[in-house]
């Protein structure tokens, strides 16, 4: 494990998310981790949240809470943050909120999947080249589930990374500044969810995974096949990842299937956060166990 020693420049990494919550469910041990080796660790969260489901039974047909969701939003993400270790802007957008039946219904009007591209993608240029991070971490093309707002999320982070750097792209948003890797979040893959699957089982333990894994493998050819590049070992941030999940009260169910599997049994089954490497501008060789790979000798 390399740790950043005081006299080196501190590293920069930047998470971009749509929502509230995708950060402590998606890389939030990693960012955990990376904050305890000194890191300076930005999430940028592109939407509000305002139209997520109130997913935590104990809370949910509550008038004052929906009444005041934003509002609620906010606070449970002020406290994910400061148990991450995070520093946390929001880019401004309206939730698109997740278009449900056949047909589906039209996007809400002014929502984030509705803006232009370009409108994203300015505002996160301005960011970038404000906070100037080496490593910038995103969703893949599918937006890791088909949320409107995750893959509007991806378009305008890779947009971003591409613009950043180039002074004639985006001349107001600031001074150029080029990030050095970007990366997709695999968290949620169905080789992740099979090894739990498998250890739970082996211990003799009821399985949260058994739909999901056989709706995984009904609809195999719609899920893309994620290349895993890079695993960082977080097994003993683990606390701090269900904490901060928790934290967004309103948007987790704490008896869920999220937190069905014991940490013991996480941690020797599955320890790592992983990611697929999608952009780089320096030399490491995959696969790799660290973010900075390549890049901490660029930097010092
Ligand atoms: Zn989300």
């Amino acid at each position: 494990m390399v740790f950043v020693s005081s006299d080196s420049p501190r590293l920069r990494l930047m998470a971009v998310h749509a929502h509230p919550d995708d950060e402590s469910s998606k890389g939030a041990a990693t960012m955990a981790r990376y904050v305890d080796e000194g890191v300076d660790v930005l999430v940028v969260t592109c939407t509000g949240g305002e139209r997520g489901s109130i997913l935590n039974p104990a809370l949910q047909g509550r008038a004052d809470i929906e009444a005041n969701i934003a509002q609620i939003r906010e606070d449970e993400m002020a406290r994910a943050r400061e148990i991450l270790g995070v520093r946390q802007h929001w880019l401004g957008f309206v939730d698109s909120g997740l278009p449900e039946g056949d047909p589906l219904p039209p996007l809400p009007e002014g929502c984030f999947a509705l803006q232009p591209v370009e409108a994203g993608t300015e505002r996160l240029v301005r960011e970038i080249r404000e906070f100037r991070p080496h490593v910038v971490t995103t969703y893949d093309e599918r937006g890791g589930y088909p949320h409107p707002d995750h893959i509007r999320c991806h378009e305008i982070s890779v947009a971003a990374f591409d613009a950043a750097g180039d002074p004639d792209l985006f001349p107001d948003a600031g001074e150029p500044w080029q990030p050095l890797k970007l990366y997709y979040d695999v968290g949620f893959s169905p080789e992740r969810f099979t090894a739990l699957h498998e250890a739970m089982l082996a211990k003799g333990l009821e399985s949260p995974y058994e739909e999901r894994r056989k709706l995984w493998e009904e609809s195999r050819e719609k899920f893309r096949v994620p290349n895993v590049t890079t695993k960082v070992n977080v097994a003993d941030w683990f606390e701090r990842r269900d904490a901060a999940l928790l934290a967004h009260a309103t948007q987790v169910d704490p008896e869920g299937w999220f937190f069905k599997v014991p940490l013991a049994i996480q941690r020797e089954a599955w320890p790592t956060e992983d990611f697929e490497l999608a952009r780089s501008l320096v030399d490491s060789e995959t696969p790799e166990d660290d973010l900075f790979a390549g890049v901490r000798e660029r930097v010092a």
